[in-house]
């Protein structure tokens, strides 16, 4: 028996799903350390662990994904300040996300590209959201990932990733730029410019619907924002959050989004 015929026949027996799952939840539990530590130009690797709030380093057993929160009821073991939900939310997100990728896509290549895909979305949205800023680590860093992706998958090419990326984020660079010179604002920031650019290299011409999905989320929650929640028009709309829904979405659903589109909105007989 081939090895990937074993690794399907583990996928099937199930047992292959619960090890990606905690896979998954060990993958939230740095990807939480991501995003704390990213926006900050802080090392991901070092110094290890600790509370923020006492600074005691967290030891292994305090730090096992997923149960050690549960365990402790979300408290620290040694001060007892709060531990926020989103840690434990984080690491399940991204259990689920190993997990579905697997059992949608088997022990392939397309799973692990969607794994890599949903991750960065993962940490990017919440980057942006705590604290409007897109690091570069991310998003270009992971650029040509998406082009090796792109050479080795068989629904987009590697030139069409390329020229997405390049020709979206040149698109974008040149908006932003009228509308600065035009209001004299940073209408959209540049974190978002290179975050087009590298779900072009995902996506391919795709990515145009992902932006479509982005702006009309975008807008709704802005709008909700600024008329129910009356938070001002001043209000920043982390804008990067909309452009990971989009890409993962897209990334799924998108061929179903479009035909459906094309199928009761361009065939009129
Ligand atoms: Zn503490």
């Amino acid at each position: 028996m081939s090895f990937s015929n074993y690794l399907n026949m583990l996928v099937q027996s199930k047992l292959g799903l619960v090890f990606v799952f905690i896979l998954g939840s060990m993958f939230g539990s740095f990807f939480n350390v991501c995003i704390y530590r990213l926006p900050k130009e802080l090392s991901v690797v070092k110094p290890r662990s600790f509370c923020p709030s006492c600074k005691k380093t967290i030891p292994w057993y305090y730090n096992i994904p997923l149960l050690s929160w549960l365990f402790l009821r979300g408290k620290c073991a040694y001060c007892g300040e709060k531990i926020s939900f989103r840690y434990f939310f984080i690491e399940l997100l991204t259990a689920f996300i190993f997990t579905f990728g697997v059992y949608k896509f088997g022990f392939t290549l397309k799973a692990l590209e969607f794994i890599v895909l949903a991750s960065i979305m993962l940490i990017l949205f919440f980057t942006d959201l705590d604290e409007r800023i897109l690091p570069d680590e991310i998003t270009l860093g992971f650029i040509p990932v998406g082009l090796i992706f792109a050479y080795f998958s068989p629904d987009r090419g590697f030139v069409e990733s390329l020229v997405v990326g390049v020709i979206g984020a040149g698109m974008l660079f040149l908006l932003a730029y009228v509308y600065l010179k035009l209001k004299g604002i940073e209408g959209m920031g540049m974190g978002d410019v290179k975050m087009l650019a590298l779900m072009g290299t995902f996506l391919g011409k795709k990515a145009f619907l992902a932006l479509m999905i982005a702006s009309v989320l975008g807008t709704i929650v802005g709008l909700f924002i600024i008329y129910v929640l009356k938070k001002g028009k001043r209000y920043e709309i982390p804008f990067g959050c909309f452009l990971a829904i989009g890409t993962v979405i897209t990334y799924l659903y998108g061929n179903d989004i479009i035909s459906y589109y094309v199928r009761h909105f361009l065939n009129h007989y």
